[in-house]
């Protein structure tokens, strides 16, 4: 059940987190919009509200443990609790490694790799003292398999994949009943080619969205599936992308 669930969700000022606030929201759940964008995230929120949907935000920045801290105890004083979270807030800055972007490759480590495990830091204690809680996180399809350009943004997703596994597993020996649901992304329209520096590689991956992507609503569907299963069941990969991607 979706309905009065509270789910934070990292990175929703734009795209799949975005388009996963308004489904959530739509279908009754109380949402806590973090990211570092205020104005979007408060466009976003005031759009949720007036359609009827609840939702609240606080400015994020994943890679600072306190700020994961605060928009937990953020969602807690909002709605009184927290059900989920979707560690969703990541970068893609494509290069070739001999392009050396080493400033980047950092960037993407921060945000990917350690912004997830401050989230993951921040909500566990919760989901552990009431034994039930649902983590969610956004790889990629680069998280599953090597691509050119990919090294460092693949590794990061890469990660995600033996982590959320680990997790899972180690919850269901623990007994805590924390469910994980990974979802492995193809090509979705967003404003994530935005973040690539090096030309040809923009020039390549802007072809390739343009020929195959689709909308951000397609992961926000995934979302809200893992969601809703019953408290006993685990979905815990999701591969989804256009059905005409060769990806
Ligand atoms: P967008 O660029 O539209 O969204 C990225 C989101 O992450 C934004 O809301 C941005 O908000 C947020 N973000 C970035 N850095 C930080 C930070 N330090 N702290 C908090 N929030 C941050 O792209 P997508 O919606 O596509 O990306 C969402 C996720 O999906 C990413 O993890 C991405 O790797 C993954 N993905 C996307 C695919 C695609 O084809 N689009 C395919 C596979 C995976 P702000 O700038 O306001 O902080």
């Amino acid at each position: 059940m979706i309905k009065g669930k509270v789910v934070i969700i990292t990175g929703a000022s734009s795209g799949i987190g975005e388009a996963t606030a308004r489904l959530l929201a739509r279908k009754g759940a109380k949402v806590v919009l973090g990211a570092r964008r205020e104005d979007k995230l408060k466009s976003i929120a005031e759009e949720i509200g007036k359609e009827g949907g609840q939702a609240v935000y606080q400015v994020l920045d994943v890679t600072r443990q306190s700020d994961n801290d605060d928009i937990v105890t953020f969602a807690k004083t909002s709605f009184g609790g927290v059900d989920a979270i979707f560690l969703n807030a990541g970068l893609m800055p494509s290069s070739p490694v001999s392009a050396l972007k080493t400033d980047e490759w950092h960037k993407m480590v921060d945000v990917n790799i350690k912004g997830v495990l401050n989230g993951v830091a921040a909500v566990l204690p919760t989901f552990i003292e009431q034994k039930s809680g649902h983590l969610i996180a956004t790889s990629s399809v680069a998280g599953l398999k090597a691509y050119p350009n990919s090294a460092v943004y693949g590794g990061t997703k890469w990660f995600l994949r033996d982590f959320m596994e680990v997790l899972r597993m180690e919850s269901a020996m623990e007994g805590t009943n924390i469910r994980t649901a990974t979802i492995y992304p193809a090509a979705i329209n967003t404003e994530l080619l935005d973040t690539i520096t090096d030309k040809q590689v923009s020039e390549a991956m802007h072809g390739l969205y343009a020929k195959f992507g689709i909308s951000p609503d397609r992961i926000a569907d995934v979302v809200a599936f893992a969601l809703d299963l019953p408290e006993d069941t685990t979905v815990n990969e999701f591969t989804v992308g256009p059905a005409n991607q060769p990806w």
